[in-house]
């Protein structure tokens, strides 16, 4: 009996203290992604797209599709792409 009532609190703790991963927000409505059998929590979808999502080489934006990859980088978009690569020339 006394077991069971442990483990409820301890439920009722957690869901009071858990924190959006992108943002630290307390979480009200949740949005859980489960990658590779690990769970991730967020307060809203752009945060969890924020959190996951690729991000382009060049100008940092986050990568909704499938993007550009060339020699391990991520762009996204040709014009990323092509300054990306004069950047890595660059000494
Ligand atoms: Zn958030
Ligand atoms: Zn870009």
């Amino acid at each position: 009996m006394e077991g069971i009532m442990q483990k409820e609190n301890e439920k009722e703790k957690k869901k009071e203290t858990e924190k959006c991963l992108n943002c630290g927000s307390s979480i009200e409505k949740d949005y859980i992604l489960f990658i590779n059998g690990a769970e991730y929590s967020f307060d809203s979808f752009e945060c969890a797209v924020n959190f996951v999502a690729p991000r382009c080489s060049h100008c940092q934006s986050v990568i909704f599709g499938t993007g550009l990859k060339d020699a391990g980088e991520i762009f996204c978009n040709t014009t990323c792409s092509e300054k990306g690569q004069i950047v890595s020339m660059v000494p």
